[in-house]
């Protein structure tokens, strides 16, 4: 009994590409929360620069956080949508010629392992016994690098930007909203480097990265924006 539980494990290999997909997710989550926190804090700098008054820079801040996460979301819902169909249309055409010629689908996976050093027989004996357990997933893996179990939704990626992103953006307009007149601007500076410290991290960390370079990076870029915009807001405040 010990030989099938270890064919099925092998078999189980979608796991991996589990926790795989499940940290390209958080790392895609990270990177959308980064989104918001740089270009609300850019936003809402902008504005106090030319006006004191909150319910502006709040109804500045609120258009700017829903603007960001609603074009996130239509973007990654395009985006993965479109991969999706392609990839959807590969997995067609490879059920199309597994039915059509097995004999040739079946020599076309022997090579494969064969290309991968299998010896020959090695590699058609494994053919064999993965075309009859499953050869879609199969010639999906080894051809065209897909798992046809865990094709990605575009909802669901749509859905993680939106509250990424709004998440990210709900820092600095929560700082820049609730800190008095004369220390929001810093406030809201100091609110945005900490929490840029935070994403830099992690999504370094997730992606085995060192961490140092990333934080520096994205902080420096938030620094940057927040800059920027203010010295826009100053001059148009004055100027107009
Ligand atoms: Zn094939």
């Amino acid at each position: 009994m010990a030989e099938p539980t270890r064919i099925l494990d092998s078999h189980d290999e979608p796991h991996h590409n589990g926790i795989g997909q499940r940290l390209n997710w958080l790392r895609a989550a990270v990177l959308g929360a980064n989104d918001g926190i740089v270009s609300t804090a850019g936003l809402v700098i902008g504005v106090a620069a030319a006006t004191t008054e909150r319910s502006v820079i709040l109804t500045a801040g609120l258009a700017g956080l829903a603007a960001g996460a609603m074009s996130m979301a239509v973007g990654e819902y395009v985006s993965v949508s479109t991969q999706r169909d392609t990839e959807e249309a590969l997995l067609a055409k490879e059920r199309r010629e597994l039915r059509e010629e097995p004999e040739a689908e079946l020599e076309e996976l022997t090579q494969m392992y064969a290309d991968k050093g299998l010896p020959a027989d090695l590699a058609h004996e494994v053919a064999v016994q993965l075309t009859a357990h499953d050869a879609l997933g199969a010639h999906a893996e080894t051809e065209l690098g897909i798992d046809p179990n865990a094709l990605t939704s575009p909802w669901h990626a749509a859905w993680a930007s939106l509250i990424s992103f709004t998440v990210g953006a709900l820092i600095p307009l929560i700082a820049i909203v609730l800190a008095g007149v004369s220390i929001r601007v810093p406030v809201t500076v100091a609110a945005v480097v900490v929490s840029l410290v935070g994403t830099g991290w992690l999504s370094a960390r997730l992606g085995s990265a060192p961490p140092w370079p990333a934080v520096r990076r994205v902080v420096i870029g938030g620094l940057i924006a927040m800059a920027v915009t203010y010295a826009i807001g100053s001059l148009v405040g004055t100027q107009v």
